[in-house]
């Protein structure tokens, strides 16, 4: 069989060059059980970074329902079928009122990309407002609205002029380190408020409810609210990116939106929904949605097939019948515990930040400069890849190590992963 180096090399000919992998070495990944992954050379590694399939890899329900679905149909979402419309109604009924109306897509990029049309559709209003260090996807507008430098060190030279961005509301290391939620929210008002008396008024406020671009944190208290109602006063609609965040992965909050007690206008939806399968959706309310239809007809050919409705409601069913939010609750509480202890061990470690299995381990050379230590990072997760475990970096700076495993992991894996942290960085 083709050796991992032989395989990289194809990859390397067939690929853009952009889309380089993270490691230099990569393991060639075989297949996948669980929170774990199996290189074709039979190494069994802890994955710590798959938000995609938070049942876990290969769960065997999603498995028989997509299988048995594709041997009946699988076709585009033109025709009435049943468990697209079942699906459809199970998702909205996720969401609180007035959240009611779906558009299914196929992935996050598309689901941030149709939001910003329905902003932009509904109040006539072509400016946009984004926070500084996210990332929402590689589509035309959805890139327009990333602004995280560690993906594209352009990001905030080449904005579209229609993107204002506003200050990283990151309470470890952002521009207004220590102060309170109003202190952070005042950057973004200031810019909406700005944006009004210029006569451009912000037609739409798109964040993360809980900022994972930027390292796992939570918003300061209180943040979205009054950024919210600064963007509403001026008649815009506000977007809440839930792709990394939402679906149960933060542990007490099925979505991060309500960890900061605020109903978005519109709510982007993606990677876990189909557990690896392409699913995204836009949620929004019937009077948002409506206002479309001045923009024309919408048709996704895949968006909401049959097989995808079918993989949702399966990762819908076994979220529920799993606990696996109670067990991010769970098992990420315990990691977190396990991963600030060790800070008192390692003067790398920053900080821990993050809720359930959504967590950051934040590496710094100087914790009262908080200087990143993006080297260091880089290097710890080459030396963890070695002992077993994939992990990655996040963050501006790169020096968070994004802890996203599976929903399903369980305790001996969490406590695997500390024990290996601690190992590599001693
Ligand atoms: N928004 C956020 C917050 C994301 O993390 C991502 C993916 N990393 C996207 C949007 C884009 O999703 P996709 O890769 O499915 O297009």
């Amino acid at each position: 069989s083709t050796s991992p180096a032989e395989l990289l090399h194809r990859r390397g000919a067939a690929f853009a060059t952009v889309q380089e992998h993270y490691y230099d070495e990569p393991p060639r990944i075989e297949r996948g059980w669980r929170h774990h992954l199996v290189s074709t050379d039979g190494r069994v590694y802890l994955d710590m970074v798959n938000n995609v399939t938070p049942l876990g890899h290969a769960h065997p329900r999603v498995e028989r329902a997509v299988a048995r679905q594709l041997r009946r149909l699988n076709t585009n979402s033109r025709f009435h079928y049943a468990s697209v419309v079942e699906f459809t109604e199970r998702l909205a009924a996720l969401l609180p009122t007035p959240l009611d109306t779906v558009f299914l897509v196929n992935s996050g990029s598309e689901a941030v990309d149709l939001a910003l049309r329905l902003a932009i559709g509904a109040t006539g209003h072509h400016d946009v407002v984004a926070l500084r260090e996210a990332y929402h996807g590689w589509t035309y507008a959805s890139d327009a609205v990333s602004t995280s430098i560690a993906d594209n060190p352009n990001a905030l030279s080449s904005r579209p002029s229609w993107v204002h961005t506003v200050d990283s509301p990151n309470p470890y290391r952002g521009r207004l380190r220590g102060a309170d939620a109003v202190g952070y929210a005042a950057d973004a008002v200031r810019v909406v408020d700005e944006l009004a008396a210029s006569g451009r008024p912000a037609g739409a406020f798109v964040s993360e409810s809980f900022y994972g671009n930027a390292g796992a944190v939570a918003l300061p208290d209180g943040y979205l609210r009054q950024v919210y109602a600064a963007v509403r006063r001026h008649g815009g609609l506000t977007i809440a990116d839930e792709i990394q965040v939402g679906y149960g992965r933060l542990g007490t909050w099925f979505w991060g939106f309500e960890q900061q007690d605020v109903v978005p206008d519109i709510v982007t939806v993606a990677k876990a929904m189909g557990n690896g399968h392409p699913l995204g959706a836009v949620i929004t309310s019937q009077a948002v949605a409506e206002r479309y239809r001045d923009q024309g007809y919408f048709f996704s050919s895949t968006g909401g097939s049959p097989v995808s409705s079918v993989a949702g409601l399966t990762v819908l069913d076994v979220l529920r019948d799993e606990d696996l939010q109670g067990n991010a609750v769970r098992v990420g509480g315990h990691l977190r515990d396990r991963l600030r202890a060790l800070a008192d061990r390692h003067a790398l470690i920053g900080a821990v930040h993050g809720s359930g299995l959504y967590l950051g381990v934040e590496l710094v050379r100087d914790r009262d400069t908080l200087e990143p230590a993006p080297e260091e990072t880089a290097e710890l997760c080459d030396r963890m890849l070695e002992l077993g475990v994939v992990v990655q970096p996040t963050g501006d700076h790169l020096n968070v190590l994004k802890i996203k495993p599976p929903l399903c992991i369980d305790r001996p894996a969490a406590d695997f992963f500390a024990d290996t942290l601690d190992r590599a960085l001693t």
